[in-house]
């Protein structure tokens, strides 16, 4: 392998498995590329672009606990399914010389003490929502002494490819599916990038194996982090026996792997790419059969793509009370029903099996998500935003757009044209659990307890700021 290291200038390089690349006016840089949502090795194009760095260090800062907004921390579930990817990553990285750096604290504190020490000339990372990352971008934008640079790689779409000016983004998922559904079945620009299969490394750098330690399993769902289980899961998947074939009559199933595809947690900490899944999606369509569950599926893509863009679009109000219209929703806050919804002790028996199942699991199916959260909103009347908290802390597959812009849209304060979902618990036991199965297997029937009253005397409605 030729190591060359001029700047500015017109060089070929040759990678370990000897194919050549001609590089034109090729700037050669010293860069931290620091992985955020996009833990994978596979279509990624920020990392795919530093092929060409002069000196490479990879890092990942683990997420720091705000105890003022996640009000409990990460749960074992997510936090073991984390590690697993990132371990899995760092085990992928080694195979082709590289290592992975895991830091804990805050990006806008370590990253300025990392770059003086490699002496970097660049920050690369990839975009993604949410206000507190937007805020770390914009501090170190102001304060490091090198350009950050952000890649959109977690998208269907990247900014560009949209259409429309992100202004224009629409309210309501409907007219945004129209205007890009055409693009989700013929855009050649939305094929995945190649997978990375070279980097150059981080010259004489110490590792730390500290993070590393072993997980507990995964308790009753076999979800496991890393990019391989999320392909293995991605292809057995589509093309297996319970598979994507039926999607239309099983997504509403209320355990894992038997019904939807379990793709979120992957997806989310972007150990799989979304434009991967979808490229798997039309290669069975052409090599088997389209029907109404292969478009299903890309439906559901398409309410993921939607999110992103409005939460990028929303920033703030994502997390206000009232969301982007600023809706008064009056509630009230009685801390012992909180306490009975998250433990799943509540009077409803399904209610109860769908948190032991979260609690346990760290996940639940998006039929479950929206009952566990109509039943906060609407029977205990409690702020939307201490539900999406605990599912923050809980989900394997947390994203924070996914996750607070349907709270949103359940407390019909974010994307629903109807004004929000209230859901009848025992109509929906009947439809989806009609044997008790699922309720009995999560150990859902409880003593009943005295239901505790509030009024609205009890908890001022919270300042929409
Ligand atoms: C209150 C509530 C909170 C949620 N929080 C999250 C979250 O934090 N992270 C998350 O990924 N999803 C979230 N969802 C959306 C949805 O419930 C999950 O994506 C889905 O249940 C994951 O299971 P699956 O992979 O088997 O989905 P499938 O039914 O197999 O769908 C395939 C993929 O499409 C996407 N998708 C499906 N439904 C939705 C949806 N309603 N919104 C956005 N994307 C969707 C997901 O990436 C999913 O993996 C939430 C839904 C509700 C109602």
């Amino acid at each position: 392998m030729i190591s060359l290291r001029r700047r500015d200038v017109d060089v070929m390089l040759l990678t370990t498995h000897n194919t050549v690349h001609s590089l034109n006016s090729l700037t050669l840089m010293r860069t931290i590329y620091w992985f955020r949502n996009d833990l994978r090795l596979h279509d990624n194009p920020g990392l795919l672009e530093q092929r060409n760095a002069d000196a490479l260090l990879l890092i990942y800062v683990w997420p720091k606990h705000r105890p003022w907004c996640n009000t409990v921390g990460m749960g074992e579930q997510r936090s073991r399914f984390l590690r697993e990817s990132l371990m899995a990553l760092d085990d992928s990285l080694k195979a082709i010389g590289q290592r992975l750096l895991v830091l804990e604290g805050a990006p806008e504190t370590l990253l300025q003490p990392l770059v003086d020490r490699l002496n970097a000339d660049q920050v690369v990372t990839a975009a993604t929502p949410g206000t507190y990352e937007r805020l770390a971008i914009e501090h170190l934008e102001k304060n490091l002494s090198v350009p950050v640079k952000q890649v959109q790689g977690n998208s269907l779409f990247t900014e560009d490819q949209l259409g429309f000016e992100l202004p224009a983004m629409p309210s309501h998922f409907t007219p945004f599916r129209e205007r890009v559904k055409d693009r989700v079945e013929s855009s050649d620009n939305m094929l995945p990038a190649g997978s990375v299969d070279y980097l150059p490394a981080a010259p004489n750098w110490q590792w730390d194996n500290r993070w590393r330690h072993k997980v507990p399993a995964p308790i009753a769902l076999p979800l496991r982090g890393g990019e391989q289980h999320g392909l293995d899961r991605l292809r057995n998947w589509v093309f297996g026996q319970q598979g994507i074939a039926d999607y239309a009559n099983t997504r509403n199933c209320l355990d894992g792997l038997g019904g939807s595809s379990t793709l979120s947690a992957w997806l989310a900490n972007g150990c799989l790419s979304v434009r991967t899944v979808l490229a798997e999606v039309h290669r069975f369509e052409q090599e088997q059969m389209r029907n109404e569950s292969t478009q299903w599926l890309i439906q559901e893509l398409l309410w993921r793509e939607f999110f992103y863009w409005r939460a990028m679009m929303d920033d703030k109000a994502l997390f206000h009370a009232g969301g982007a219209k600023r809706r008064i929703r009056r509630c009230v806050f009685e801390p012992r029903n909180f306490a009975r919804w998250c433990q799943g002790d509540t009077n409803e028996a399904l209610i109860n099996a769908l948190m032991r199942q979260l609690n346990t699991t760290g996940w639940m199916s998006n039929r479950g998500r929206q009952i566990a959260a109509s039943y906060l909103i609407n029977e205990y009347a409690i702020d939307w935003r201490f539900g999406a908290a605990y599912f923050e802390k809980q989900l394997i597959d947390f994203d924070v757009a996914s996750n607070y812009g349907n709270w949103q849209y359940i407390a019909g304060v974010g994307a629903d044209p109807r004004g929000g979902r209230h859901f009848n618990i025992a109509k929906q036991a009947k439809q989806h659990d009609p044997e008790g199965v699922f309720t009995q297997k999560w150990h859902g029937h409880r003593a009943k307890q005295p239901e505790f009253i509030t009024d609205a005397a009890d908890w001022p409605i919270a300042p929409d700021h």
